[in-house]
């Protein structure tokens, strides 16, 4: 058996949703860029692994403002269709936002972290919306149910019970944990800084498929590239007030820029170049662990996929790979199929 044939599993991860305050346009914001970004992927038989926000599709749907609701129903329809992977995000916010149908909406940022959460009402919230997602799809496929859960802003301080409910109602894989990241606020917090990068592993009775993240002390310069800016830009233009940064003046965003000391494969923000040696390390790195395959998960959010081109220099380099590299969704990598 040569070094190389064990393959590359790739899971293009997306999650799904409007900016962390509720503002944004489910165009804009979502169907555009996703439609766009699954015909690039497409053309290379790469497919998505969407996390969808079901707490935003359940608050519009309590208002019955169908023209927030129905566009998105369509779209993650049309994509499971395709072969893309539908599977669940959760920020809880959308739970206890206020219902106005005028105006804009400001989601509170409590409560960030689902897990924090008291049983009854984690429980309520982790059926509802994986029932929902199971209504939305089973037109299509009877079988289909949500095998994956990744945590809004990756928020899960209580596993151990989040992971209970998320077993309960069927889920089989977590992909929050981005190992060797870290972020504290007053609101929410996460510590990944004790996990190293494996391939995969079992975590309190699901099993962890984390997102790609690379430490790296000087982070900040693999944000600084021509589509990574031009994305921040955009962004910081659109999503004036984000809900993460809320506490922080200009010097404090700057500083938590700076500070970062790890590099998460965004494709949105980070160069092909860099994702495609970030994934190659992994591989080699985890090329003898066990199992049949070596799963990378990438990561990008549909609001700040507005320049999914850069992704065909990506699909190029990986051309060059020298080991199998077999485009999956997350559920596919559980299943086996
Ligand atoms: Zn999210």
């Amino acid at each position: 058996m040569s070094e190389f044939s064990k393959p590359l599993d790739l899971v293009f991860s997306l999650d799904y949703e409007k900016f962390g305050d509720g503002s944004g346009c489910v165009y804009r914001d979502q169907i555009i860029p996703t439609s766009y970004l699954a015909s690039v992927l497409q053309l290379y038989g790469a497919r998505l692994t969407v996390f969808v926000e079901v707490g935003q599709q359940l608050y519009y749907s309590s208002l019955q403002d169908w023209d927030q609701v129905k566009p998105i129903e369509n779209q993650i329809r049309n994509l499971y269709r395709k072969g893309h992977g539908i599977e669940l995000h959760i920020h809880p916010m959308w739970f206890f936002a206020n219902a106005q149908n005028t105006g804009p909406l400001s989601l509170h940022r409590y409560p960030f972290d689902l897990s924090l959460l008291c049983q009854s009402q984690m429980e309520d919230i982790i059926s509802k919306s994986v029932n929902y997602l199971k209504r939305l799809i089973e037109g299509i496929d009877s079988g289909y149910r949500p095998l994956a859960y990744r945590a809004g802003a990756w928020s899960m301080s209580n596993r151990l019970s989040l992971f209970s409910f998320l077993r309960e109602n069927g889920i089989k894989i977590d992909s929050t944990i981005a190992p060797g990241a870290k972020f504290h606020s007053s609101y929410g917090s996460f510590d990944y800084t004790n996990y190293k990068m494996e391939a995969s592993w079992a975590e309190d009775g699901l099993l962890e498929i984390p997102i790609l993240t690379e430490k790296s002390r000087m982070s900040v310069i693999h944000y600084c590239n021509y589509g990574g800016i031009k994305t921040r830009r955009l962004v910081s233009r659109l999503y004036k007030n984000k809900l993460a940064d809320m506490d922080k003046g200009k010097i404090g965003r700057l500083t938590k820029l700076f500070n970062k000391d790890y590099c998460m494969a965004d494709y949105n923000f980070i160069a092909p170049k860099k994702i495609f040696k970030m994934i190659m390390r992994h591989y080699y790195n985890h090329v003898s662990s066990s199992g049949d395959s070596v799963p990378v998960v990438l990561i990008g959010h549909s609001k700040t996929s507005y320049y999914s081109d850069r992704l065909h220099e990506l699909f190029h380099l990986l051309q060059s790979a020298p080991m199998p590299v077999r485009y999956r969704t997350i559920s596919d990598i559980h299943t086996n199929k």
